[in-house]
């Protein structure tokens, strides 16, 4: 997930779009019981600015899947999610660090997955739990 910030300043395209399929690490969801099902889309858009920090658009989409955080069934859950990012060649606290020369998605589409994630998922809307009662 790298943008070759350099070689692109080279060519003069200061902006321009990107796509990529993310392998997340197993780590990366942390509901219980659930797993991020198959690759993250990661897509979005770059600006290289004049002081070569780079303004990134980025959405990441992926699925959760796993079992009912109330009643164990099967459950699944879509999400999408858009965030704005500055990459920065001067490192500081609000932004992301790269080298001025390729700049490496990776740590913005991490915290987008984990950002976007709920902290629960249901089977189904208004699911309210194992039914102990003897129907
Ligand atoms: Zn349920």
């Amino acid at each position: 997930m790298e943008i070759e910030v350099r070689k692109l300043n080279a060519l003069k395209k200061y902006e321009g779009e990107f796509h990529f399929d993310y392998e997340p690490p197993t780590d990366l969801c942390l509901i219980p019981l659930c797993k991020i099902d198959g690759n993250v889309s990661v897509s979005g858009s770059y600006l290289i600015c004049e002081d070569d920090s780079v303004d990134i658009e980025l959405t990441v989409n992926y699925v959760i899947s796993g079992q009912c955080s109330y009643c164990l069934n099967a459950a699944r859950k879509e999400i999408s999610f858009t965030s704005d990012v500055l990459y920065v060649t001067q490192k500081d606290d609000d932004n992301y660090f790269y080298d001025g020369i390729r700049l490496n998605l990776k740590s913005a589409v991490d915290d987008a997955i984990l950002i976007s994630q709920p902290d629960i998922i249901l089977c189904r809307e208004g699911c309210t739990g194992i039914d102990v009662t003897n129907k």
